[in-house]
């Protein structure tokens, strides 16, 4: 496939490992991410809640696609990946809003949100882009289930990559994201990552705002902390104790889910055990999201998540 025949794997779908070889192109064919060839978008905006070296000062400038290949039951942002917020965008009215965010709102880079699903449009606007000579990085942030093969086109494209690795335990990951190959896929999928990119550039530059690299995150889930010992662990002996890792403790319940413990927020506990892990591991380039403390405030619960209906989601 060369580059001008992106749009044509829309026809027979692999562009993510759910491989549905589906004609997104047909009047209501859809595979696992819900979307046709037609690129959907719930937000595009600067946003400050990424890590310090993502967001800086001026905001990174997300963009969150609808849609998504994984489909977390636990979703974070179930409006738009799950429900099925979004507009539809022309090439036009795409490359227009990723200018704006640039010249206008000046933001460090360009972080499109689960990218997988529409990799054929985000090439195309990336390419218009740096024919115009634009060099903001581009930052695609992404679930850690990815196709090998999508990643080596992507390799042109992108600058920094923020993978999750969600589960290192193939029952939960079956269980909360119907992929019982995601540890295995998402290893994978990193290895490719850091091979292209390297490790985030501003441990080695000192710099305050990243231009280059690999983050990967990994959300702790309530009731869970076997799993994250796991991937930690797992993380650690794959890469080595230099790999960047974002540990985040921001779980926010969303509607009602099945296994029960994912109904409250993280105890300071569970915390306390994964983030004492990580640190006797001896991973040195970390950046930790730390709980609050309890307020007995309702509010604590809904503080992380962003409401997609509202010009500006993340207000709270
Ligand atoms: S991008 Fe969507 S349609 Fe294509 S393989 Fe993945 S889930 Fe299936």
């Amino acid at each position: 496939m060369d580059d001008l025949n992106f749009f044509k794997s829309y026809e027979n779908c692999q562009l993510c490992p759910r491989q549905c070889g589906v004609d997104r192109t047909r009047k209501n064919s859809r595979g696992f991410c819900g979307e046709s060839n037609r690129l959907r978008v719930g937000f595009i905006g600067p946003h400050f809640g990424e890590e310090p070296p993502i967001s800086g000062t001026h905001g990174s400038g997300t963009v969150f696609l609808a849609g998504c290949s994984l489909k977390c039951s636990f979703c974070q942002n179930h409006q738009i990946s799950l429900e099925g917020t979004g507009e539809t965008l022309s090439k036009g009215e795409f490359v227009t809003k990723l200018e704006d965010l640039i010249f206008h709102q000046q933001v460090h880079n360009i972080n499109f949100v689960t990218p997988d699903h529409f990799f054929p449009h985000l090439f195309e606007a990336i390419g218009t882009l740096k024919e115009m000579g634009l060099n903001t990085p581009m930052l695609f942030n992404t679930s850690g289930y990815q196709s090998l093969e999508m990643l080596k086109y992507a390799e042109g494209f992108a600058d920094i990559y923020l993978p999750d690795f969600k589960y290192a335990d193939e029952n939960l990951a079956e269980s909360l994201s119907r992929c019982r190959n995601y540890p295995t896929v998402a290893l994978a999928a990193l290895t490719e990552m850091i091979r292209q990119k390297g490790f985030l550039d501003v441990f080695e530059t000192g710099e305050e705002v990243s231009k280059k690299g690999v983050l990967v995150r990994h959300l702790i889930l309530p009731g869970n902390v076997g799993n994250s010992i796991l991937a930690l662990t797992t993380l650690f002996l794959e890469f080595g104790k230099k790999l960047p890792i974002s540990l985040m403790s921001q779980y926010s319940p969303v509607g009602h889910q099945k296994e029960t413990a994912l109904n409250r927020r993280l105890t300071h506990e569970e915390f306390t055990a994964v983030y004492d892990h990580v640190r006797d591991l001896g991973f040195e380039n970390l950046f930790v999201q730390f709980l609050p403390e309890p307020s007995g405030d309702d509010s604590e619960n809904t503080r992380f998540l962003p409401d997609f209906q509202k010009s500006s989601p993340f207000d709270s």
